[in-house]
């Protein structure tokens, strides 16, 4: 008997067959339900690991054969040299993004629910991970614009060091997937006990249909990638969507094709 009908059995000492049954029912409907999820989960789980075994094999398999180039012809020219070099270092530049994101990935799994949260004014965080954007040399092309009330005093709880890692994902996405002179913006409002900060951009948009899928886990829009948009693995917002979760907030999407796309992130106040 398992721990429901046990519970039963305990609870009404005068049960008949037809009680039991139903319990027995009820912890087997509970069961098959568990097992579903665990079934899901492991699938997933295997997705997500030939997703990245196949991601990480492209670049490999490059860098293998600039080696191989340069071991074989002994009488190249230094720009060749140059040039090859300089293309082994984009290839392991993205192989260290993707281990980041997978280590990522693995170190949010075995938080079980929490991580540390403190105290952060919400205005000089969110002013100096834009000033740090401003000074980047790759949002040269961008116009970015910072609209925070000036006078906003808030404080949340939140684990500085990752929430900074969800705007930098935002922020990126928001590089990557739009053009020169296009807008990315930096907002921050106040909604009931909440903080709502929201990072916008004009760039190419995502078509409604996708809008619920961009947070799962390797899910990527493949159309016409160009280069550099095809260096994420997908992996990018849900991970922001696992560390919105611990800190017991929100990320959510809105978007137009061929206008941009306004990601918001929803976290609550400190009493103050
Ligand atoms: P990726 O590594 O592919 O960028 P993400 O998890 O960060 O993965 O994003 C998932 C998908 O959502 C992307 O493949 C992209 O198509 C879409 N996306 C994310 N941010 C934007 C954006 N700002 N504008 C348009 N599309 C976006």
């Amino acid at each position: 008997m398992n721990y429901e009908a046990n519970k039963i059995a305990f609870a009404k000492p005068e049960l008949t067959v037809e009680d039991l049954t139903i319990a027995l029912h009820q912890a087997n409907l509970k069961l098959t339900e568990s097992n579903k999820k665990l079934v899901e989960s492991e699938k997933k789980r295997s997705e997500l690991l030939a997703n990245i075994s196949h991601d990480l094999r492209s670049p490999i398999t490059t860098l293998q054969g600039y080696v191989e180039y340069l071991l074989t012809y002994d009488h190249l020219e230094e720009q060749e040299v140059f040039l090859t070099l300089n293309q082994m270092h984009g290839k392991l530049h993205t192989l260290d993004y993707l281990l980041n994101e997978m280590l990522m990935v693995t170190s949010l799994d075995s938080f079980n629910d929490s991580i540390s949260l403190q105290p952060v004014q919400i205005e000089s965080c969110l002013s100096e991970f834009f000033n740090s954007c401003k000074e980047d040399k790759k949002y040269a092309q961008r116009r970015l614009s910072f609209r925070v009330p000036e006078y906003f005093p808030y404080l949340a709880m939140l684990n500085q060091k990752m929430f900074l890692r969800v705007l930098d994902n935002l922020f990126t996405n928001a590089l990557k997937y739009s053009s020169p002179n296009d807008e990315i913006i930096l907002k921050a409002d106040i909604y009931e006990r909440e903080v709502i900060i929201a990072v916008t951009d004009t760039g190419i948009g995502i078509e409604q249909k996708y809008l619920p899928l961009i947070f799962d886990r390797t899910f990527m829009i493949s159309d016409s990638r160009t280069p550099e948009q095809s260096m994420g693995c997908g992996l990018g917002l849900s991970i922001a969507a696992s560390i919105m979760e611990k800190h017991h907030g929100q990320i959510w999407c809105e978007s137009t094709l061929g206008k941009g796309s306004t990601f918001y992130l929803s976290s609550l106040l400190c009493e103050y």
